[in-house]
């Protein structure tokens, strides 16, 4: 099957189009500044980056170009655009009502549309960009794959806060998690790397980004998660607080004359390491400027590392012991002096670095000497592959459904 992956952002939107049978992306790119002027990205495998301005009004004119550019006569990847057999669109917020991947029915759209007010910077757009798809792809099956969804096996002690009860029956105000496709293609890769089943194996997965979040994965399900209702909890972010002392909102706001929507938009867009450094978000920036002596990137760095270790430490309480630590997303996968000031606090699991292995780059590996009881495991995210898997998934289980519905009635 030829898949369309597509993750819809406010004013951008990836997409890659994958094999399934061979997994390999057949091309990707990117439309940006969707709703100010537009950019496409396009390159397909094997070729060079392809980069051009086209007028992107709103997403479906973004979708249109991206049709258009894969089924180009010149360099396009399908001869026409019912070669796409499936499309699998990221979606961020289910609430409660996603548990798994699912075909977006008009039903399940207007569910969807139920949690907007959980997520309203996220959600509208993804749905924006599942209407651009239907209306041009209007036969094509279409999955929603949601960041929540992995999150849902947690208990109830995980998720539920230490606020009223009314606000959770009311408005469903509780801990979900993000990151939920990564952190189950991740646990999964774990597994087969270790050679285990993922039942049996406890794992702590740090998907450390520009958003970072951390989850424990007890037999293959999320037991815990450190994002909540929202993206902003939990470990200190590129430029999100993360988890601070909720008066600090009233405080500032008091001291600074500011709205709390203003107070929101410091702890979401200017906070983090950004705003403990005043350098950047970004952590080749900051590893650069720590290295030429500036103390507040280094506390920066600091302060990231000990809010990383401190979530370790607590999902190992939470699941009683822990087999490995895996680390994804741009710096859990690229920042081996992060990793490495991360896993000095864990000598007492008898986890030790092996530091040729931790300076490696890109690929799937073991970082922890072959002796440590608990491994450490670096492994390259891949949501658009792991999109594509329950895309394939669910359509042919419709696909399955629908022949025996035919045969049953043709009988
Ligand atoms: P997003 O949440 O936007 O998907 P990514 O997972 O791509 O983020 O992570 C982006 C971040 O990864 C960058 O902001 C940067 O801090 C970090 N990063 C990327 N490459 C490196 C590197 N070589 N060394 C350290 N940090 C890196």
């Amino acid at each position: 099957m030829k898949v369309l992956v597509i993750n819809c952002g406010s004013s951008s939107l990836k997409y890659q189009v994958i094999d399934s049978e061979t997994e390999h992306v057949l091309a990707k790119g990117l439309c940006e500044r969707i709703g100010i002027d537009g950019v496409l990205t396009y390159q397909p495998a094997g070729q060079d980056k392809i980069k051009y301005e086209a007028a992107m009004p709103a997403h479906r004119q973004a979708v249109e170009l991206v049709l258009k550019q894969l089924t180009n006569p010149e360099n396009g990847i399908l001869k026409s655009i019912d070669e796409i057999d499936a499309v699998g669109h990221r979606m961020v917020h289910g609430g409660e009502k996603f548990a798994c991947s699912t075909l977006l029915t008009d039903e399940v759209l207007k569910t969807v549309e139920s949690c907007n007010d959980l997520a309203p910077l996220h959600n509208p757009p993804t749905l924006v960009g599942v209407a651009a798809c239907r209306e041009l792809l209007p036969t094509t099956p279409m999955v929603g794959v949601f960041d929540t969804a992995f999150h849902q096996t947690m208990p109830p002690e995980a998720y539920i806060y230490g606020l009223p009860y009314e606000y959770y029956e009311k408005y469903a105000v509780r801990r979900y998690g993000f990151h939920g496709t990564s952190h189950k293609y991740v646990s999964l890769r774990a597994a087969e790397i270790l050679g285990k089943k993922p039942e049996d194996l406890k794992i702590v997965v740090c998907h450390l980004g520009n958003g970072s979040s951390i989850s424990a994965v007890d037999g293959g399900k999320c037991v815990d998660t450190s994002m909540g209702l929202t993206p902003l909890e939990g470990l200190v972010m590129g430029t999100r607080s993360g988890d601070i002392d909720p008066t600090c909102i009233e405080f500032i706001a008091h001291k600074e004359n500011l709205s709390l929507e203003q107070v929101m938009d410091i702890i979401n867009k200017k906070s983090g390491v950004l705003g403990i450094s005043g350098v950047s978000s970004d952590f080749r920036d900051l590893d650069e400027a720590a290295k030429a002596g500036n103390k507040r990137a280094d506390l920066a760095l600091r302060v990231f590392a000990h809010s990383v270790v401190k979530y370790i430490g607590s999902f190992i309480a939470v699941m009683n012991g822990v087999d490995a630590i895996v680390f994804t997303a741009g710096i859990g996968e690229n920042d081996d002096i992060i990793r490495s000031r991360i896993i000095e606090h864990f000598d007492y699991l008898d986890t030790t670095l092996d530091q040729k292995a931790n300076k490696m780059h890109g690929e799937e590996r073991i970082i922890s000497t072959p002796d440590s009881k608990v491994k450490v495991i670096c492994i390259p995210t891949n949501e658009e592959l792991a999109i594509c898997r329950d895309t394939v998934e669910i359509v042919t289980k419709k696909m399955v459904e629908d022949t025996v519905k035919d045969v049953l009635s043709n009988n």
